[in-house]
């Protein structure tokens, strides 16, 4: 951690407050530097009512990692308007219901180790105290763990921690650069859903699967299911694990 995170406990009092009449409104959604998570992409394109393809080319820009090959997708900014986020209005977020899951916790940073037998998760926070942040030094009588469950960010950890152990998976079995068809795959099942199942329905990728009916019907219509699979298709294609055919 950096000197301006502060180590923190869930349990300790959560000293901040964020509302419109703070004097920095709207300023920590400016100059961004936010990658995005699939299951971020997933919530914003619902939101938005439009398909992730449409959503990834208007409002993401991405590249693959040079040590690793692994996609990194963040919100495609405008140095004309001072790197501002396209979702980002005079009255605040225009898709607070669905915002990603770093803008939820700012300003506080979650790291996590999971236990590699018991899958068991532990989790470790930190605040950052970013000058031109003016929430600190409030009063709330709110714990860290509870300032958290007000802004309903456990969906997206429990998401993003599957991102995070597929990670740490390849790091662990395939480290170094995956080659262009493999970040290709990843790119595909994790953030472009809805090509993914273009490609499952009408292009019979998974054909030599055998996959039930049923599940099928369910990645048919569940963007969260159809994520989860991406995931363990994944890690049959990079890591030959096993894919769970049955229900
Ligand atoms: S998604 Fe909303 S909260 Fe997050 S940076 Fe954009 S405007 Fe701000
Ligand atoms: S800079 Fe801090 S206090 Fe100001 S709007 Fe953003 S999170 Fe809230």
């Amino acid at each position: 951690m950096t000197e301006d995170m502060i180590p923190v406990h869930e349990r300790d009092p959560m000293p901040f407050e964020c509302c419109s009449e703070n004097p920095c409104f709207n300023d920590c959604c400016r100059d961004l530097n936010q990658a995005l998570t699939p299951y971020d992409i997933l919530r914003l394109k619902r939101n938005l009512g439009i398909s992730s393809q449409v959503f990834l080319k208007r409002y993401t820009s991405f590249h693959f990692g040079p040590n690793s090959g692994l996609p990194i997708v963040a919100f495609k900014l405008d140095p004309a308007t001072g790197y501002e986020c396209p979702f980002v209005t005079p009255k605040g977020c225009s898709v607070y219901a669905d915002r990603p899951g770093s803008c939820r916790l700012y300003p506080l940073a979650r790291a996590i180790a999971m236990d590699r037998e018991t899958k068991e998760i532990n989790e470790y926070f930190a605040l950052i105290e970013e000058p031109h942040c003016k929430g600190f030094g409030k009063k709330t009588n709110l714990t860290v763990r509870e300032w958290m469950d007000g802004q309903e960010v456990a969906l997206h950890n429990l998401h993003n921690d599957k991102l995070m152990e597929l990670i740490s998976l390849k790091n662990r079995i395939l480290p170094g650069k995956l080659d262009g068809a493999q970040s290709d795959q990843v790119y595909l099942a994790l953030y472009d859903l809805d090509e993914f199942r273009y490609r499952i329905f009408e292009r019979g990728i998974l054909k030599n699967f055998n996959l039930a009916d049923s599940r099928l019907q369910t990645l048919k219509i569940d963007d969260e299911a159809l994520m989860d699979f991406g995931i363990a298709w994944v890690k049959n294609m990079l890591f030959g694990i096993e894919l769970y055919i049955k229900e």
